[in-house]
């Protein structure tokens, strides 16, 4: 590996917050080092703002979270490069560059992070050497991480002059191409097996059976666009008993390797420490949909003192027991054998989820509790890896079917039942994939973040939804009258519970956690009016806003007025903090409270409350309008990012532009452009326009949850 300074080295630099990027760019610095390339890997954050100016190839990989903003990873880094480009012209003039963007169209600010970090180093002097590449989860993000990583060979080697991709690839993607296409041509006899795939009999309740129709595979001659493998990184040794990391036996609620990471950086923000866990209260009905639960949580004081209303926290938390248990019985091997995890090649190092792992010998089980993700949804590229591991035929063509482009709607379907790595290799039975195979193909199990509601009495409490639903898929094999009978798949989130089983333990528990502190904070008083609308547990940092001016209002200070607008499906089944949000009401600590009720008629009738919050909005245009434009309140939105935020921005443009209908002076005072006449009214495109720069001013916040 040479320095990142020499011309012909390959810096792969990723910002990730799910572990996508982070996935991906490993995956293309392994196959980098196999080209020849030397090179290294790193998320930006971790990357020296210092060697920025010296670095001549790059290749980014960067997602975008929440409201279009960096991962976590990249916050550092964001700032230095911003800094860097104000007191220099052209800093990076030395830089090459590929960039590949992930993001979601389903949410606003598609790509915003890839498309930002162009523009940014482009005007610090930087070059493109090759085509940006912006791939959308909601249509499958491998139809451009494909192609582009395909293309990305020929333009680096070209970039930094090695030899043609083919010619230096070692470990077979383009052997494993032609397999792809030989394979193509030999699907006859999938469809038999199709129905027995089906029939798999859910023996475990941990996984789930697949529901697949693999009909068109019998009239396809050949597949294509089926990803590469991704490239064989790590190598599992059997290490002697003695040689086991004594830590790890130590605590089931903490990662094995927590003592390490929590010394490694004692004064960073992000730091982890170890918090004990305190009581839950269930916060919802019996019978309502959703358990959402109110847990406490106990830090260190110096943790405490840290954290303001509006911030929130990271948990780790391991993947279920049995889940594990499941996928170590399917995979054949000792749980409790030690193991040495290392790279199978010494010139790449593991990615850092695994580097963890690596410095001692551990159990197979306690490197699946804590490394990676057996719940995160199934990629292409693993689907493409696991049929090369098959030894029967037709599990092989439905696999490679699943993950070509003549099976997109079935993949889609797969994806739809959000099936995990334990479900595929119960639908596959022939698959004998080994464990450190699986190491490369899934996803670093990430910490999980909450809004912390409550930082009082040097205790902070999280509330959210226990991550348990059932999601109804349509029997393709089921009989013309039985239609109606669709397959009911069960699914768990990873953290939630998990935290809910140790809450209502009797013994308290630790648990590794760390401050994620953010931009969405109470605006310092000087009675400016305070609008906040969180539905459902996006009212969590809003109840932390509160307490603060409970406090302020105790000690004299002057608080402006404060509106929150909170919606729910029901009155009587899962309207959050009810009681406290009326005692504060009472106390003039909340000075109007507009509540919304999406499932319930009759309360909605007797009260005239409204749906959805966006709806109390446009209902209160008047008066909120005069508190935005001519009072200058500060907005808070927190909540869903796929279909709240949106709306409830449109609804705030639409108040904009009815406020300035009704009072035609009010345009000069929200700095649009002139017109000419009072009566030109604003414009909805004028209106957005408004909220952005509001945005950019710190009147508008959102804090907004994928
Ligand atoms: P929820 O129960 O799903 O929704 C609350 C209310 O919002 C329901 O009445 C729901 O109506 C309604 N709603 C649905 N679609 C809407 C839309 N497009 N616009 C406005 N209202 C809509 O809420 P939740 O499950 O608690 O989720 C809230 C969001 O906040 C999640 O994205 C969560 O990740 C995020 N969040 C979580 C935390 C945390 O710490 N756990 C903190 C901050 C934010 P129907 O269901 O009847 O359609």
């Amino acid at each position: 590996m040479g320095a990142d300074t020499d011309a012909k080295h390959v810096a792969f630099l990723y910002a990730s917050q799910t572990g996508n990027a982070e996935t991906i760019s490993h995956q293309l610095y392994a196959s980098s080092v196999h080209h020849g390339h030397a090179s290294s890997c790193h998320a930006l954050d971790t990357y020296p703002a210092s060697a920025l100016p010296t670095l001549h190839t790059a290749v980014f990989i960067v997602s975008t979270t929440g409201d279009g903003d960096p991962p976590d990873n990249a916050l550092k880094f964001w700032r230095t490069l911003r800094r860097t480009l104000k007191n220099k012209d052209k800093p990076l003039g030395n830089l090459r560059y590929a960039l590949l963007g992930l993001g979601d169209t389903n949410y606003s600010n598609f790509c915003n992070t890839a498309v930002r970090l162009d523009a940014m180093l482009e005007e610090a002097g930087a070059r493109r050497f090759y085509e940006k590449g912006l791939a959308d989860d909601a249509t499958g993000l491998e139809d451009v991480v494909e192609p582009w990583i395909e293309g990305l060979w020929p333009a680096l080697n070209e970039a930094v002059g090695g030899k043609a991709a083919d010619e230096q690839v070692e470990g077979g993607e383009a052997e494993a191409e032609a397999e792809a296409e030989a394979d193509a041509e030999d699907v006859d006899g999938a469809v038999a097996a199709a129905v027995e795939a089906l029939s798999v009999a859910q023996t475990q309740p941990v996984h789930q059976r697949l529901v697949v129709d693999y009909g068109a595979l019998a009239q396809l001659q050949k597949l294509s666009g089926a990803p590469k493998s991704p490239p064989s990184i790590c190598a599992l040794t059997p290490a002697p008993a003695a040689a086991s990391d004594s830590s790890s036996s130590s605590s089931q609620t903490l990662p094995p390797w927590h003592a390490a990471l929590c010394a490694e950086h004692p004064d960073a923000l992000h730091q982890p420490f170890v918090a004990r866990l305190g009581a839950a209260r269930r916060l919802t009905a019996d019978a309502a949909a959703k358990r959402t639960l109110l847990l406490t949580i106990e830090p260190p004081a110096a943790e405490h003192a840290a954290c303001r209303a509006g911030d929130a926290i990271n948990v780790y938390a391991p993947n279920n027991g049995d889940l594990v248990s499941a996928l170590l019985e399917r995979l054949g091997v000792a749980a409790d054998q030690p193991v040495l995890l290392a790279a199978q090649d010494e010139r790449i190092a593991l990615p850092p989820h695994l580097q963890r792992f690596s410095s001692a010998a551990h159990t197979l089980r306690q490197i699946l509790l804590w490394a990676v993700d057996l719940t995160s949804p199934v990629r292409k590229q693993t689907l493409r890896a696991l049929a090369e591991c098959c030894a029967d035929a037709g599990d092989r063509d439905r696999l490679l079917f699943l993950c070509s482009r003549q099976g997109a709607a079935q993949f889609d379907g797969v994806r739809r039942q959000a099936a995990h790595i334990v479900d595929l290799l119960h639908a596959f039975p022939s698959c004998h994939v080994g464990a450190a195979r699986l190491l490369d193909l899934l996803a670093p199990l990430q910490p999980r973040a909450y809004s912390v509601c409550s930082v009082e009495a040097g205790r902070w409490q999280v509330a959210f939804n226990v991550a348990e639903y059932e999601l109804e898929i349509a029997d393709p094999f089921a009989a013309a009258e039985e239609t109606a009978a669709a397959v009911v798949v069960r699914r768990r989130g990873v953290c939630t519970p998990w935290l809910e089983r140790l809450a209502t333990r009797a013994a308290s528990a630790d648990v590794l956690v760390a401050r994620r502190p953010g931009h969405f904070h109470l605006a310092d008083g000087e009675g400016r009016p305070v609008v906040m609308v969180g539905p459902g547990t996006g009212v969590a940092p809003f109840i932390g806003f509160l307490e603060q001016r409970a406090r302020e209002k105790q000690a004299g200070t002057p608080t402006g007025p404060a509106w929150l607008f909170f919606g729910c499906r029901s009155p009587s089944l899962d309207h959050l903090f009810d009681a406290q949000l009326s005692s504060w009401l009472a106390q003039g600590v909340l000075s109007r409270l507009t509540l919304c009720f999406s499932r319930d008629e009759d309360a909605r009738r007797q009260t005239g409350a409204q749906r959805y919050v966006q709806d109390a909005v446009r209902a209160n245009a008047e008066e909120l309008g005069r508190l935005l434009v001519e009072q200058h309140a500060v907005v808070y939105v927190c909540g869903d990012a796929r279909g709240m935020g949106p709306d409830v921005n449109q609804a705030l443009a639409d108040v904009l532009c009815e406020y300035v209908a009704a009072h035609p002076k009010a345009r000069a005072g929200l700095g649009v452009e002139e017109r000419g006449g009072e009566e030109v009214g604003l414009s909805r495109a004028e209106a957005l326009q408004v909220l952005v720069r509001w945005a950019a001013e710190k009147r508008y916040l959102r804090d907004l949850w994928a």
